[in-house]
C-alpha cells in the first residue's frame, strides 16, 4: 500500500467533500515518485495494474451518510514484482468510512449534542462502533501528540484542526495510518449487527 497524501489541510474546516479529496488526489497521483513499500526501490512502481473497487462511506453536504464505491488505483513495481494499492489520505486503510466522516461522528459524540442511541442510529453504525472508534481515535492522539500534551489538548479542538498533514505525520512515523485498528478490520459492524467484511485495501 503506498498512502497519497496531496492535500495537507484541514479535514474538518474545509468545504472539500470527501469525494472531491478522493478525485483531487487521484489526479494528482505521481508513479515516479514513489517509493516500493516492499523493496524500497524509487520510481520502479511504474507499471499500471488492474484496479479494484472499494467503499468509501462519508457525509453528503446535508450530513447524511453515503455509500459509494471508489476505484482504487494499483500499481506493480518493476524491481520486485509486488502490487500496491494508492490510497488516498483521506481514506482509512481497509475501513469503509472515511476519516472526516469518523471525526464528524466523535466530535458530535464528544459534544454530546446527541444521545449515542440518537448517534448511532442517523450514522449507521454500532455502538460498539462508535466506541472503537473512540479507543483507537484517544490512543493515536496520545501518540502523535505525546501524553503531556495529549492530556492538555482538547478533544475536539484536536479534531478541529486535524489535517492532512498530520495524517501524513502519524503514518510516516509509525507505519500504519490514523485511526486504522489492528489488521484494520475492527470497529465496523452496521447498527443491525451484521459483521462488516473488510476490502482488501
Ligand atoms: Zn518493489
Amino acid at each position: 500500500m503506498i498512502r497519497l497524501f496531496t492535500l495537507l489541510i484541514k479535514f474538518c474546516s474545509s468545504n472539500i467533500s470527501d469525494p472531491e479529496w478522493f478525485s483531487i488526489e487521484s489526479e494528482k497521483i505521481c508513479i515516479p515518485s514513489y517509493k516500493c513499500p516492499t523493496c524500497g526501490a524509487v520510481g520502479s512502481c511504474v507499471d499500471y495494474h488492474h484496479p479494484y473497487q472499494r467503499d468509501m462511506i462519508y457525509h453528503t453536504h446535508d450530513g447524511e451518510p453515503i455509500r459509494e464505491k471508489v476505484s482504487i488505483t494499483r500499481v506493480k513495481c518493476t524491481s520486485c514484482g509486488h502490487t500496491h494499492a494508492l490510497i488516498s489520505g483521506n481514506l482509512i486503510p481497509y475501513g469503509s468510512y472515511s476519516i472526516h466522516f469518523v471525526l464528524d461522528v466523535l466530535m458530535k459524540y464528544f459534544l454530546r449534542v446527541s444521545t449515542v442511541e440518537q448517534i448511532c442510529s442517523s450514522e449507521g453504525i454500532s455502538h460498539s462502533t462508535l466506541y472503537g472508534w473512540k479507543k483507537t481515535f484517544l490512543k493515536h492522539k496520545e501518540l502523535l501528540l505525546g501524553i503531556m500534551k495529549s492530556m492538555e489538548t482538547e478533544r475536539t479542538a484536536f479534531i478541529n484542526s486535524f489535517s492532512g498533514a498530520d495524517a501524513e505525520r502519524f503514518r510516516s512515523r509509525f507505519c500504519f495510518s490514523f485511526l486504522q485498528g489492528k489488521k484494520g478490520t475492527l470497529y465496523e459492524t452496521t447498527n443491525t449487527g451484521n459483521n462488516y467484511q473488510p476490502s482488501s485495501a
